[in-house]
């Protein structure tokens, strides 16, 4: 699928030619790749470019990175997260209750990473099958207690599974739908696998949000899509699926979780859907008319932000980072603003401390330092944790110091 020069790509989707560009943030590195010292030579930049397309309204990246150099490096544990092992806690909970999942039932979740999610249902009796990818992740899940198939979804996969002789009451893919190339094949295998009545459930950072608060630093290289109600519904079309029901969640900036079924199931369409439908049409998500004109709200975020960093070097204060995730990658790289503009990164994961940030090379830190170096400003680079990091580091106003995000303008906090 490597793009040949001549002509414009096809949609991943629906394959028509894609002639308009989202958002050209430029030569960038792998947002997720931190590098060791000794890595920074070998250090490589692909265009980060995403276009929509004008028939089925799907944004979607370029294919511009070889497949190997985005996998090689799988190192994320969703457990890691205390948020998402909550929300996970949350999510078995509901569903259960609402679509009577028991003993009886069989659930699925598909990119089951360390079996953070399944454990829940473990814990309440319910047969499950976790389905990834990445072996020693799945090993982990395994020892844990939650049977894992090491396996890409698909309906390859899903025809494997469903010939064991169960088909799944409950099949859950939380943010994987925006990760996988070929939706059509990916879709297909809920198709197989989902028993008569099942109901599958899909969460994805809603794109809604990316345009309405500017988030363009959710945009990186192993992100191929970013995902509407309008153009979800057509995708699962395509496999003889529809949506019924669709819940807002405040997780990654805004996203959607989709409930999804067989055409011919018995499930109502509920009135949240009619809802949701209705704000994207208002917003225009189902027009191209709704996607134009990001790219210049995107470059007012970077000045703004510029404007900030050249008035705090005028008057000498120093500048630090909080958070060594993917948004502060894209967001820094776009703008150009790396070491020693900022002089170090707080990051708690030890994973990271140690290496360099891709692209800017800021050294990333333990959180402890930031005592010690009493920056004048902390940009927090993961703008949906703001709240929480003002919260638990408010001891900068000891020494004047202030939280600043950047993101859908720069905002510099007042603390105490
Ligand atoms: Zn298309």
């Amino acid at each position: 699928m490597t793009r040949s020069g001549a002509g414009p790509a096809a949609c991943r989707f629906c394959g028509m030619p894609l002639r308009h560009v989202f958002a050209d943030l430029g030569l960038t590195p792998l947002a997720n790749r931190n590098l060791r010292p000794d890595e920074v030579a070998a250090e490589k930049k692909y265009p980060l470019i995403t276009r929509v397309c004008d028939n089925c309204l799907l944004v979607q990246a370029d294919d511009s990175v070889p497949p190997d150099a985005i996998f090689s490096d799988y190192d994320y544990l969703s457990s890691a997260s205390f948020g998402w092992v909550a929300h996970a806690g949350h999510y078995c909970r509901d569903m259960a209750r609402r679509f009577k999942i028991g003993g009886d039932s069989f659930v699925v979740e598909i990119a089951s990473n360390d079996g953070y999610l399944l454990e829940h249902f473990v814990a309440m009796g319910v047969p499950v099958l976790g389905v990834e990818p990445a072996a020693n992740v799945a090993e982990i899940a395994i020892k844990a207690g939650v049977p894992t198939e090491v396996a890409f979804f698909g309906v390859e996969t899903a025809r494997k599974i469903a010939a064991r002789g169960r088909k799944a009451d409950l099949m859950a893919a939380n943010n994987v739908l925006a990760h996988v190339p070929n939706s059509r094949d990916f879709v297909g295998g809920f198709a197989e696998l989902l028993a008569p009545e099942g109901v599958a459930t899909f969460e994805f950072p809603h794109v809604m949000n990316l345009i309405e608060y500017v988030q363009f630093d959710t945009i990186y290289h192993e992100h191929f899509f970013y995902l509407s109600l309008f153009t979800v519904e057509k995708i699962m079309a395509s496999a003889g699926l529809r949506v019924f029901d669709v819940q807002e969640l405040s997780t990654h900036g805004g996203s959607l979780r989709l409930f999804v079924c067989h055409d011919g199931a018995s499930h109502a369409p509920g009135e949240r859907l009619a809802e949701m439908r209705r704000r994207e049409h208002e917003k225009a998500l189902d027009r191209i008319d709704g996607y134009t004109g990001f790219a210049a709200r995107i470059a007012a975020v970077k000045d703004s932000f510029l404007t900030f960093v050249a008035d705090a070097e005028r008057r000498g204060k120093t500048i630090a980072g909080y958070g060594a995730a993917a948004k502060g990658s894209t967001f820094l790289n776009y703008c150009g603003v790396g070491y020693p503009r900022i002089g170090e990164v707080y990051d708690r994961s030890v994973l990271k401390q140690g290496k360099l940030t891709p692209g800017g090379h800021i050294p990333i830190v333990p959180i402890e330092r930031l005592a010690e170096t009493k920056p004048d400003y902390v940009v927090i680079l993961p703008w949906n944790i703001a709240d929480e990091v003002r919260q638990n580091m408010a001891f900068i106003s000891e020494w004047d110091g202030h939280f600043v995000v950047a993101v859908p303008r720069t905002h510099v906090f007042v603390e105490g």
